[in-house]
């Protein structure tokens, strides 16, 4: 795995701080992914984004210690929509996060991003109708945001089909690679097929996650 130390700063700040000639445009993603960035009104890529964008395009697994607030989930969705596949109507990146707000949060950002790709976003959590969820994922997704319980879940009722993935991001890995959540991430990770990308995004970086990696 790579590792990127990416800087823990608010956008504005890390604008401030890194390459504040640094484009969108210069990234190298498609013109509908840019119409998406352009509808949120982001000028410039955060520190974070700089740095992850790259590499994960580039087909690297990346390790990225990376705070709230600093642009990292749409560090991680840009790159990844850059390199999904509108026509092949699969689940082709799963996203895991440790709580629904979460989980709510990067699939939102990565819809609104993905809005002008024809590529489909959907979480799938606890705590909500099952069955909405079900036919959202026969409906045909591209990209699967959701929390371990639930995302497990859907895989043993053969309603998460992953014959197709090639990306998998742990969100806030710390907290999913903590004691509670170790089994059921880990053995989600197991399900997955390789060869696949593989994304960690943390606050910090503590053994569990080297040891994961
Ligand atoms: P995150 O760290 O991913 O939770 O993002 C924190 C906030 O920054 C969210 O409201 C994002 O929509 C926003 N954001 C992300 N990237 C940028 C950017 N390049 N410019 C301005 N705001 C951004």
């Amino acid at each position: 795995m790579t590792d990127l130390d990416a800087a823990a700063q608010t956008p504005t700040q890390t604008n401030d701080a890194l390459f504040s000639d640094v484009r969108f445009e210069s990234f190298g993603m498609t013109e509908a992914l840019l119409l998406g960035v352009q509808d949120l009104a982001y000028q410039q890529p955060t520190a974070v984004q700089q740095q992850v964008f790259g590499p994960v395009f580039d087909g690297r697994d990346v390790i990225v210690q990376s705070q709230t607030g600093s642009g990292k989930t749409a560090a991680f969705c840009l790159p990844v929509l850059s390199r999904l596949d509108a026509s092949v109507k699969k689940v082709q990146a799963l996203c895991l996060a440790p709580t629904r707000e979460l989980a709510l949060h990067v699939a939102t950002e990565a819809a609104r991003l993905a809005r002008h790709t024809g590529l489909r976003v959907a979480p799938i959590y606890g705590g909500a109708s099952i069955q909405a969820q079900i036919d959202a994922l026969r409906a045909g997704v591209h990209f699967v945001v959701g929390t371990p319980g639930r995302v497990l879940d859907m895989y043993r009722r053969g309603h998460l089909k992953t014959e197709a993935l090639r990306f998998a991001i742990l969100d806030e890995a710390d907290e999913m690679l903590s004691m509670g959540f170790w089994e059921e991430v880990t053995g989600i990770l197991d399900l997955l097929p390789t060869p696949r990308q593989t994304l960690l995004f943390s606050a910090t970086l503590p053994p569990s996650i080297e040891t994961a990696a």
